[in-house]
């Protein structure tokens, strides 16, 4: 099982925003940030290879489809994933499988892609044709028929395509997509979230999305401003890192600039990161 961390980009997002009830005094001494409070973001994706021809993708960034209307985020160094995959030895045609976490726009943008037709017009077509792509069932309601606060997130250009190929492939409960990746759900950020989890000879890896996109994110508590039902959120947080100190698992954070992955532990009651990896 090889696993790699691949920074699609990056963008600006406000620190009030991202933790929540949480003061400045407090958060701004765990996570940099200008004088504006604005806080820089990675949109981190994983490429896994199951060593048994399994080519798996979770996540895949913004895309560029929509850099116009999100121009608020500040988009920089956004990498484009075909040449970046290729660089890996990895074909968008070999892919077999694309998790998709949720589909708010930094997580799901590079599924589709524009492509310009003789005649000029532009058609919009998978960037992975061959790959099954797994998303929750709740997760893909919420997506064609979204509440007022997570509406600007969505966009169906990312997911019409996938869904007319017959490409799509719904999960109602946790999954195991081969031996060694199984995908877990967790509300609170959005209903019916993925968290893969993916077991390599070493130990597993939780790419926790946006259950907990930051290191600072760790401490329960510390709840985003874009989370739906944070009540809901801090159970799921505790639920996902019960486990991850019990059984040193490792975390992957999909939007931290500075920290990609560690361990964490459980000090009288505290959840803090533990041990930082370089993956
Ligand atoms: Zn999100």
């Amino acid at each position: 099982m090889d696993i790699q961390l691949i920074d699609t980009g990056f963008f600006h997002a406000d620190g009030g925003a991202m933790f929540g009830a949480i003061p400045k005094t407090a958060w701004s001494r765990r996570y940099p940030s200008d004088e504006q409070n604005g806080c820089i973001l990675a949109m981190r994706s994983v490429l896994v290879r199951d060593g048994n021809g399994r080519i798996i993708l979770v996540d895949n960034g913004a895309g560029n489809k929509h850099l116009k209307q999100l121009s608020y985020y500040k988009f920089f160094d956004l990498v484009d994933l075909k040449d970046e995959l290729q660089s890996r030895g990895v074909a968008c045609e070999d892919v077999t499988d694309v998790v998709l976490t949720h589909l708010h726009f930094d997580h799901c943008g590079y599924t589709t892609q524009k492509e310009v037709q003789p005649d000029g017009k532009h058609l919009l077509k998978t960037t992975f044709p061959n790959a099954t792509h797994w998303v929750s069932r709740a997760q893909w309601e919420n997506f064609l028929h979204p509440n007022a606060l997570e509406a600007d997130s969505y966009f169906i250009e990312n997911m019409q395509a996938v869904c007319d190929s017959g490409k799509l492939r719904l999960i109602e409960s946790d999954t195991t997509l081969c031996p060694g990746v199984d995908l877990r759900l967790f509300d609170g950020h959005t209903p019916g979230q993925i968290a893969p989890y993916i077991t390599t000879s070493e130990r597993t890896y939780v790419f926790a999305g946006d259950v907990i996109p930051l290191a600072a994110s760790v401490s329960p508590l510390w709840i985003s401003a874009y989370d739906t039902c944070p009540v809901v959120s801090y159970n799921e947080k505790i639920r996902m890192l019960e486990e991850a100190t019990s059984k040193k698992q490792a975390i992957i954070y999909c939007h931290d600039a500075y920290t990609r992955c560690s361990t964490v532990k459980k000090v009288n009651d505290f959840f803090t990161v533990d041990q930082k990896e370089q993956k």
